[in-house]
């Protein structure tokens, strides 16, 4: 069946961005059949658009959906104080919990034009299974493509890490998990709604000895690789004591800096280590909002852009950014880099490759991220007839300065999971529900 969606603002965020004003979109199996503007072609389904900008379907980059259990704690800490908090309470998850923190946080970002998402998961509890399971079912009950990742960590606290030493796994327990998940949810290819990546926690909650051999096992599995890096001034200062080099050296020493690699947050970088993001096409995905809450800093991305390097967006977990809105991200990382280094640094059209495009290509997708023929049909459409549009004389842009806004309808793969404002496939207050009941079983 196919669907044409008319009468709209369309941004493609192709390689011109070429917008359609007014402009059509016409879907068919799951995929853009063509855009355009001028006369329309004939479709089994016509959807009056009434003006409205639709954009891609936006792309996560970085996520821990679990946290949503635990939001508004340590209020006041930087990232490892922050951490040391609330690794105790995240002992307590199972995949019932995860289950119930995958559905709200997903739902979230689905409402806020968000396609396909990224989550990395590093808390597994000893005797805790299927928590990786239970996010990927969330997903596909909702209808969103995932990116899930069997994260790790096993440098305890006796052993000069930060995580407790009851929360860290032995490397052969994680390895082999992750070929078995890998072997059981992976979608290789175009159009792939599951997928699987790797990835350690972090310079200061993984032995080298892991992160040298996850990015083995990835390679040889021809999976991508992902983990933190150089977020705050403290993992600067960690890294020069145990490893004796900063944390951009380290994980070029390791074998981590390459093309199907890419790292969160990346706040504090020198510029010969954006310089070697560039040179090895290693990705970074851009967390503006988590950052900020936690005091981490602000990310060079205009530099990093300049260099070529790919660059996406992350909401982050919802413990240091409780808000999981993407579009709201977009917004985020125009303030951020004008923060940072003045009106000039990002225009609002900019913000919204980051969101879309760069995202995409940071995943290692060119099937999603653009309206284009061929692609994905992952779309988002937003209103522009509310108070905080009116009058806005670029509809686009004032989307972006305006945000955040519930999407009005989110399609992923042709099929509809948000429709006026409301989840088409779940309750929002059915998964509100069983969530407040889930994190009150995790509260002290
Ligand atoms: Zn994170």
């Amino acid at each position: 069946m196919s669907r044409l969606f008319a009468g709209g603002h369309i941004v493609t965020m192709d390689d011109g961005r070429t917008e359609h004003a007014p402009g059509w979109a016409l879907l068919e199996g799951g995929l853009v059949a063509a855009v355009g503007d001028g006369s329309e072609p004939a479709a089994d389904e016509r959807i009056e658009l009434g003006g409205a900008v639709v954009t891609p379907g936006l792309v996560n980059t970085h996520h821990h959906l679990y946290q949503t259990l635990t939001r508004a704690r340590a209020q006041q800490s930087n990232l490892f104080d922050w951490l040391r908090e609330l690794y105790p309470v995240w002992s307590l998850i199972d995949a019932e919990t995860e289950y119930a923190a995958a559905r709200t946080g997903l739902a979230e970002l689905a409402l806020s034009g968000c396609s396909t998402v990224f989550d990395h998961h590093y808390v597994f509890p000893r005797g805790r299974d299927g928590l990786i399971e239970a996010e990927v079912q969330a997903a596909q009950e909702l209808g969103v493509r995932i990116v899930a990742s069997r994260g790790s960590m096993d440098l305890g606290v006796s052993d000069g890490g930060l995580p407790p030493d009851e929360l860290v796994e032995d490397i052969d327990s994680v390895l082999a998990d992750t070929e078995r998940l890998a072997g059981t949810l992976h979608e290789p290819g175009p159009g792939a709604r599951v997928q699987i990546a790797v990835a350690p926690c972090s310079p200061f909650s993984v032995t080298g000895r892991l992160m040298e051999e996850s990015a083995a096992l990835a390679r040889r599995l021809s999976l991508l690789l992902h983990t933190h890096l150089a977020e705050t001034v403290e993992e600067d200062d960690y890294c020069r004591k145990l490893y004796g080099c900063r944390p951009v050296e380290y994980l070029e020493q390791l074998g981590w800096l390459a093309e199907d690699v890419w790292c969160a947050h990346c706040v504090h970088l020198s510029g010969g280590d954006i310089a070697r993001f560039a040179d090895t096409e290693t990705g970074v995905a851009h967390c503006p909002s988590s950052n900020m809450r936690l005091g981490a800093g602000v990310a060079p991305v205009r530099a990093l852009l300049d260099e070529g390097v790919r660059v996406g967006l992350g909401v982050d977990g919802s413990a240091s950014n409780e808000r999981g809105d993407l579009f709201l991200e977009v917004k985020q990382a125009l303030l951020a880099a004008r923060g940072r280094e003045g009106p000039a640094a990002l225009t609002a059209r900019d913000a919204l490759w980051l969101g879309t495009r760069g995202g995409a290509a940071v995943l290692g997708r060119n099937d999603i991220g653009s309206l284009e023929p061929g692609r994905c049909a992952d779309l988002a459409v937003w209103r522009v007839d509310g108070l905080e549009l009116a009058g806005a004389n670029d509809v686009v842009a004032g989307l972006v300065f305006s945000a955040p806004h519930r999407v009005d309808r989110l399609v992923v793969g042709g099929e509809d999971v948000v429709r006026d404002g409301a989840l088409v496939r779940a309750d929002e207050a059915e998964i509100a529900g069983q969530h407040r009941a889930a994190a009150a079983r995790l509260a002290p």
